[in-house]
């Protein structure tokens, strides 16, 4: 069980209770996408072991009749043991989730894995069209790039702003660099993926833009969001006919990702503490 501080992030421990929250999403028009807490994993048993969990997860969602995805972290699957290995346990999720019918997102994580991490997608995606998708951060200068070399994969993208701290040689330090670089590219995928967009953010600003290219261009786009925040904009979305999906996030390796959306936002710690105190 997650303790009521960190319960409004992360749905369980569990699988049954994380199946009964993606429930509760859908009975709101809400999408899930399911993530497995778990990274940097320096060892094959442990990678291994959380791929076999992600199999298992898709057949559960299918059997229980759920509106879900999965989302799995390279180094949760070996990334960091060795690019083959990460890239053999995605083929395997993707696999075993196609026959359950459910599409598998690839997180992206540091700059260091972005080559690896598309390469993967782009093999696995060649193999299993349009089942895969990968998150692209905005915040790093080499995205353009990486967009170009995603137009001509039967992969889905979701854009997002891009969480981890990486060097200026690297990437846009200042927030409104790292957001006129999201616009750039929202419009970017807007005009040139007509097979849809993921908009993974929470900005007001962005989601406005989404839906006024949207209208321009007629490419259909889904909003995600993290369990936790704007919920309420996220049911609001939804009630307007918008395809919204919220990544839900489980496990019970939950203290690291809940002190992160802590760290994030100071607002968030207050949220937590009035879940506790039930105010
Ligand atoms: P921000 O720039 O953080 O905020 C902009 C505005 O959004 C704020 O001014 C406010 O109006 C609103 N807002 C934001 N947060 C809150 C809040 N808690 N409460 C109320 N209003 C708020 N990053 C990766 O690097 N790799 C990934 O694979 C990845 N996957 C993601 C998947 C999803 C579904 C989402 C939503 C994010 C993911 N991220 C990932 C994180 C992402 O890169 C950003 O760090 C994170 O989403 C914050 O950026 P933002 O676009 O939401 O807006």
């Amino acid at each position: 069980m997650i303790p009521p501080i960190a319960s409004r992030f992360v749905a369980d421990t569990t699988v049954p209770g994380t199946l009964d929250y993606v429930s509760d999403c859908n009975d709101e028009g809400l999408g899930a996408i399911v993530n497995l807490l778990g990274e940097h994993y320096h060892e094959r048993g442990p990678a291994d072991e959380d791929a076999d969990k992600y199999c298992r997860l898709a057949s559960e969602l299918t059997r229980h009749d759920l509106d879900g995805c999965l989302s799995v972290k390279p180094s949760q699957i070996g990334i960091d043991v060795g690019p083959d290995v990460f890239a053999a346990n995605f083929e395997r999720i993707v696999e075993a989730a196609a026959d359950d019918d459910v599409f598998v997102w690839c997180d992206m994580e540091d700059h260091t894995t972005t080559d690896t991490t598309v390469d993967a997608v782009g093999a696995t995606a060649r193999s299993h069209p349009h089942d895969v998708g990968v998150a692209i951060q905005a915040n790093l200068k080499r995205t353009r790039d990486d967009l170009r070399r995603l137009a001509d994969v039967p992969a889905a993208v979701r854009l997002v702003k891009g969480a981890y701290d990486e060097p200026s040689s690297v990437a846009y330090e200042s927030k409104a660099a790292v957001d006129e670089a999201y616009e750039t590219h929202l419009e970017y995928l807007f005009r040139e993926f007509d097979r849809g967009v993921a908009v993974g953010s929470h900005d007001p600003q962005m989601l406005e833009l989404a839906t006024d290219l949207h209208e321009e261009c007629g490419t259909p786009f889904e909003i995600q969001m993290l369990m936790g925040v704007r919920e309420d904009a996220q049911r609001e979305l939804a009630r307007k006919g918008y395809e919204v999906n919220q990544y839900v996030p489980y496990g019970d390796k939950w203290m690291q990702y809940f002190y992160r959306r802590i760290r994030e936002r100071k607002e968030n710690a207050l949220f937590a503490l009035r879940a506790v105190v039930g105010v």
